[in-house]
């Protein structure tokens, strides 16, 4: 046995040390960041103060991993984390939530020269460079250390995350030095002490199986490394937890490093079985292709991304840059292949909020996958269909009937809030959030609806969509109170504004609980004339009548709204006018924190807005408000609202940009693009906050180019900010697809259908059938 298993480490270790002999060939471009500096994300020098911005910013994923930017040796401020989705389960201790586990660390080099260990507070770091290659998501990473003795080391690295072959993690590094030292290089993998996995067993063909606490999910997890100096590659000694290789160096000489990780999740009684068949089949991928053809498919995997999403903005450098970091982190976030997980609120790059799942999702990044990658939308829309059963478990909980989403949601599907939170002052506060926000169930719907909308995917709604705008909508039907004046409410909610915790009436819920309602009822008509088969026996297993349908027309109808036809305005809830009203520009210093300045029980009794609310519902129901009452709420709302939420700058962008209102909309998106290239917040070390990445590209699309879709192709109402000369995008329509660019000073738009059927391009007024392969160019 054992003879048979040192052959088949042999021949396993040859295969990799083949593929890195090749090193030389493909590892010249790697360590080189793209010349074009609007594709490069440039780190400030090592700061122990910034580090955890620049972990979080410069984070590398593929939606099915994602790891923060950590130096490549650990440091003591270092949040080094490789997060793996999905990995969800209960942590001992005190926080009764699911969190989001993470894998062992595979990614430090620990180094030695001359017994002296590299690290930036042994020696000196000379000089460190990071720089995040936007364009192909890649790592890279230079720096000079200068050892206590006087060695100068010379250490080059990139990192990936695979997007040809997602379980893949890849480090490459290369060393010199500049005089005769002993260097040890010794690789490991090691756990976060905060969340520790339980191993089950060890170094089995090399993989390694973890479990989180209660077992639901698996990780394995495989890694394996060669090192060549002066062209021979070395033989490693195999430690407890990894390798470790041992030489003398000289002046001149280039040690090339290789190592790969594979990592993989596996959920239930199969999920160990499955995840180290899929951890070994990612090991035998590197092997069979080689790192060269790796390297390559991760290339063109991320060209075609940025072919779909990527948005030109000529004339103003910044605003590109915003966006070009948007898009990254949103396209590392997603994955399509699968459907089990959706995108956390910091994605994978921070600890923040445990990797749940929020409204976030739906609402802030869901247009951007819907238009640029449909397949990522349609996987996190069905994440949210196998959510049924515990959004119904928590409406019955509740008393309701049909679907009540989690606040939080995590791998269940089952409310995910912690219970208890601390408040500004530390003091444990409750946090009815996970009862009261019952927006949630409409943003859902919302999403459900736009997508189907923009993708025309009728297998989707048939199959589940249909399923989840009739289940949301039966909530609402339990959910709604009849008043003494004969109209029905929906009392002791909570809407976006987090700073009015238990309210009635709030516009945004009620008018999104009737559109939701609608919606059902266009969904059920749509299956029952299309698929009367499909309709009938869903009918049957929800047990929906037709007088229940017809309930729910009704309540639509006697829904309050809170709009107010002589002054125009949504009452944000019953009683908002009355508050106490506060200027904002009136408290020093300016914080978007005003519920810290004002405490928070005067916040809650002043009109003084966490984050987009009314504006939020201008946002979402566009077409349905007039220009008077759009300008209007905007006006009346926009001074009231703090900015206490990074998800509401860019929201308060696109409702200015699609007012025409070019130079306030510009204001807040320049405040959103800084939330976390600024650090404004004082918090991306805990993760970006990709709803602001998702609203710094809807602010630019939606809002800026006014895209918007219609029954039979879309439309775009453009108002472009005076500095920038053109905006270029493309768009996802019903399988096809079109490239527009906009031209500010003429005022002319030019469009092509670069993939698909025709389709109808509005202009303004104007209208065109966009055929395959032609152009229109028209004027606005
Ligand atoms: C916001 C919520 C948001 C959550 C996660 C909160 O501060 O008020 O609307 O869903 O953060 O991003």
């Amino acid at each position: 046995m054992k003879i048979d298993s040192d052959a088949r480490e042999h021949a396993r270790r040859s295969e990799l040390e083949d593929s890195i002999g090749e090193a030389q060939a493909w590892s010249r471009h790697l360590l080189e960041p793209t010349s074009d500096p609007s594709w490069r994300l440039l780190a400030a020098p090592y700061t122990p103060a910034l580090e955890g911005q620049v972990e979080a910013e410069l984070a590398l994923g593929n939606g099915r991993f994602g790891m923060r930017a950590v130096l490549p040796f650990a440091t003591p401020v270092a949040q080094p984390r490789v997060y793996v989705a999905g990995l969800f389960g209960q942590p001992p201790g005190p926080v009764l939530t699911p969190v989001l586990f993470t894998a062992p660390i595979w990614l430090y080099l620990y180094l030695t020269i001359d017994g002296e260990g590299v690290s930036p507070e042994a020696g000196e770091l000379v000089s460190e460079e990071r720089t995040l290659d936007l364009l192909r998501a890649l790592l890279i990473e230079t720096l000079s250390w200068r050892s206590r003795h006087g060695h100068l080391l010379r250490l080059q690295t990139t990192r990936l995350a695979s997007q040809a072959e997602r379980a893949l993690g890849i480090v490459y590094a290369e060393l010199a030095v500049d005089r005769p030292a002993l260097l040890a290089l010794e690789t490991s993998e090691r756990e976060v002490p905060s969340l520790p996995l339980e191993l089950v067993a060890r170094r089995e063909e090399g993989v390694d199986s973890w479990r989180t606490p209660q077992g639901r999910h698996w990780l394995a997890m495989t890694h394996d490394a060669a090192l060549e100096v002066r062209g021979q590659v070395l033989r490693p000694m195999h430690t407890a937890s990894g390798m470790r290789w041992q030489w003398r160096a000289l002046p001149g000489d280039r040690a090339r490093f290789t190592q790969f990780a594979a990592m993989s999740r596996g959920d239930g009684a199969q999920g160990e079985e499955t995840s180290r068949a899929a951890a070994l089949n990612a090991r035998h991928f590197v092997l069979q292709q080689g790192m060269a053809a790796l390297l390559d498919a991760h290339e063109r995997a991320w060209e075609q991304h940025w072919t779909a999403s990527d948005v030109v903005v000529e004339g103003d450098d910044e605003a590109q840059r915003a966006l070009r970091f948007a898009i990254y982190h949103l396209l590392s976030a997603a994955n399509p292949e699968d459907d089990r997980i959706s995108v956390g609120a910091r994605a994978l790059t921070g600890d923040e909020y445990h990797g749940h799942v929020f409204w976030d999702t739906d609402v802030f990044l869901l247009p951007f996958y819907t238009y640029t990658w449909p397949e990522a939308a349609r996987a996190m829309l069905l994440y949210r269909y196998y959510g049924l059963a515990g959004a119904r478990e928590k409406a019955t909980k509740l008393g309701y009937r049909g679907a009540f989403y989690p606040w939080e949601a995590a791998d269940t599907g089952e409310e995910a809030t912690p219970q208890g939170v601390l408040g500004p002052d530390g003091r444990e506060v409750d946090y009815p959030v996970a009862t009261k926000a019952v927006h949630i169930s409409a943003d859902i719907a919302y999403a459900v609806w736009n997508y189907w909308q923009i993708t025309g995917d009728d297998a989707f709604l048939r199959d589940a969509g249909a399923e989840m705008l009739l289940k949301t909508a039966r909530f609402w039907a339990s959910r709604v109170e009849q008043g003494s004046d004969g109209a029905l409410h929906l009392r002791g909610v909570e809407g976006p504004d987090e700073y009015h915790l238990d309210v009635d009436d709030n516009a945004y819920t009620n008018n999104l609980a009737r559109w939701n309602l609608a919606r059902a009822l266009d969904a059920a008509e749509w299956l029952r004339a299309r698929w009367p088969n499909q309709w009938s026996a869903l009918q049957q297993r929800l047990q929906l009548t037709s007088p229940e349908l017809e309930t729910w027309r009704k309540i639509g109808e006697l829904l309050v709204t809170g709009f107010d036809p002589a002054s125009r305005l949504f009452e944000q809830f019953a009683g908002f006018s009355d508050l106490e009203y506060i200027d904002l520009a009136s408290i020093t210093p300016p914080s978007p924190t005003v519920d810290l300045v004002l405490g928070q029980e005067r916040t809650s009794r002043s009109q003084v807005i966490k984050q987009a609310d009314v504006v939020m519902l201008l946002a979402l129901l566009w077409d349905t408000f007039t220009p008077e009452v759009r300008a209007a709420n905007f006006a009346y709302y926009a001074p009231r609202t703090s900015q206490g939420s990074s998800l509401s700058p860019a929201i308060h962008a696109l409702v200015a940009a699609r007012l025409g209102d070019v130079s306030v909309a510009e204001g807040y998106f320049r405040w959103a693009a800084e939330i976390d290239e600024r650090d404004i917040r004082r918090d991306t070390s805990l993760g970006v906050h990709l709803a602001t990445q998702g609203g710094v590209w809807q602010a630019v699309v939606l809002g800026f180019a006014g895209l918007s879709p219609r029954a039979d192709g879309l439309r775009l109402a453009p108002h472009l900010p005076p500095r920038w000369r053109a905006l270029t995008f493309a768009a996802h329509w019903h399988g096809s697809c079109v490239r527009v660019t906009l031209q500010r000073e003429t005022r002319t738009m030019t469009a092509v259908l670069e993939q698909g059927p025709s389709l109808v391009l509005a202009l303004g007024d104007l209208e065109h059938s966009l055929e395959p392969g032609a152009r229109w160019a028209a004027r606005w």
